[in-house]
């Protein structure tokens, strides 16, 4: 069992005085907060976690995603001042500022706590200096009361009476992590303002991470002579058109034929890679990624249409469903000129490519992208790495395959991947070191794990619409 499959894993255990003296800072910087906003609404955001261990790597992956998707909520109102700690012993804590009334905020928190899947782990305290209706409850503003982290009755009826212990309680919040985030991970039905930024983070992210084995990155251009980390900035401001428009065609779609939401997103990935060939003079940096993230992004406005959660495999699914006809169609019909990469290594190995990644809904995010980052720690570059050479120890990469004319170089890439993490990973200055020597390695030769990267910035694209980084 690795690190993080149980939430509490790697906590420390709190004790009565640094719970007693957290009470008091808090509340003093509340007091703060009133006294230098007196016309404003303070909110204090927090865990709700039972017993000794309040903070834990996995308790603040679920504090950041219940974190964002209550900011992305925040939208009306003006926010004046956040500060966020995440590292406390005490657990993850934020207070924000806004100039709203009490009563609206108020009534934001509660939706959130009440809509969000893991918003009953939450507390939320709307504060304000001057107005009465700091006392409002619940029920005076018109929802139901707060229900119980294990049933669905009233929290403070099962408080008062002790109805569960605290180990059905801790399983309880376990629970919640194990549906949100590793089972079946749950995906929030953002709008549309959230998802391009997310997937604009996602590609910005994989070209910032360093050092990868031959690709591009802020400190080397790796094995591509024609392109370098700039390249990819502009490249991906150019796409950011076509991941709205992606995933509104998938949000608006209403037939029950999934085919027909590829070929609707046809024309917009089209105009992409021109917009992509503009914005670098004519190279090519991203054209697997307009494929993959483009199709990903249309199936998740489709699972998410009605503004339900979807889970990823039903995103998948509508991915593979969506791409069922992309080997037959694209790659077996003969080609007489212009071969794509993918197109002649089918005919010559009969890999299928990244159309063929796409026929099978995708699997490594599934499988190996996405939990890898989860079960990584460190910060965003180191965990990205680790998800990187997972993830080119898992694929058969075209552009590596392309590039070295040896269609059994996945295999030797998966030796490397796994000297790597015996090395302990980007966790580890052996591992760095020797990611480093790889980089060097790859260049000589001239080879990229351009598909791998690919992935990569599937894998940072759910991480960030979960909340995972
Ligand atoms: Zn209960």
């Amino acid at each position: 069992m690795s690190l993080l499959e149980n939430v509490f894993a790697g906590g420390k255990q709190v004790t009565l005085d640094n719970v007693l003296e957290n009470r008091e800072w808090r509340s003093n910087l509340q007091g703060q907060l009133e006294e230098k906003h007196p016309q404003e609404t303070i909110l204090a955001i927090k865990l709700n976690i039972p017993g000794a261990i309040k903070n834990s790597p996995a308790l603040k992956q679920l504090f950041t995603a219940g974190w964002r998707t209550f900011m992305a909520r925040l939208t009306f109102w003006p926010v004046r001042y956040i500060k966020v700690l995440k590292d406390r012993v005490t657990g993850p804590e934020g207070f924000l500022v806004v100039a709203g009334p009490i009563t609206e905020v108020k009534k934001e928190a509660i939706r959130f706590e009440q809509h969000f899947f893991l918003g009953r782990l939450f507390d939320i305290d709307v504060m304000a200096e001057n107005q009465e209706q700091y006392q409002l409850s619940r029920k005076d503003l018109g929802f139901s009361p707060r229900t119980c982290l294990v049933c669905d009755q009233d929290a403070k009826l099962c408080a008062q009476t002790e109805k569960h212990d605290l180990q059905e309680l801790q399983t309880a919040v376990n629970d919640f992590y194990q549906e949100y985030f590793v089972k079946d991970p749950v995906i929030p039905a953002w709008d549309k303002r959230e998802v391009v930024k997310s997937a604009l983070f996602a590609f910005l992210a994989e070209a910032s991470v360093t050092p990868k084995p031959g690709l591009v990155d802020p400190a080397s251009t790796g094995s591509h002579d024609d392109m370098d980390i700039f390249s990819f900035i502009d490249s991906s401001i150019a796409l950011e058109g076509y991941f709205g428009s992606c995933f509104e065609a998938g949000r608006e779609f209403h037939g029950s034929d999934l085919k027909a939401l590829l070929l609707k997103i046809r024309p917009s990935g089209i105009r992409a890679e021109e917009a992509m060939f503009i914005a670098t003079e004519g190279v090519n940096t991203h054209k697997g990624a307009i494929f993959t993230v483009g199709i990903f992004l249309a199936a998740y406005g489709y699972a998410s249409r009605n503004y339900q959660d979807p889970s990823l495999s039903f995103v998948l699914d509508v991915v593979a469903q969506m791409g069922s006809d992309l080997i037959k169609e694209e790659l077996a019909k003969k080609t007489e000129h212009d071969q794509t990469a993918g197109q002649a290594q089918y005919e010559a190995y009969r890999f299928t490519g990244v159309r063929g990644e796409v026929a099978e809904g995708l699997v490594p995010l599934e499988k190996v992208g996405l939990p890898e980052l989860r079960k990584s720690h460190g910060d965003t570059n180191v965990r990205l790495l680790n998800a990187l050479m997972h993830l080119a120890a898992n694929i058969n990469d075209s552009t590596l395959i392309k590039r070295s004319k040896n269609p059994e170089i996945p295999r030797q890439m998966a030796a490397y991947s796994q000297k790597f993490f015996e090395l302990g990973g980007a966790n580890s200055e052996d591992g760095m070191a020797y990611l480093k020597q790889l980089d060097q390695d790859f260049i000589k030769e001239n080879l990229s794990i351009g598909g791998a990267a690919d992935y990569l910035i599937l894998t940072a694209l759910v991480g960030r619409l979960t909340g995972l980084i």
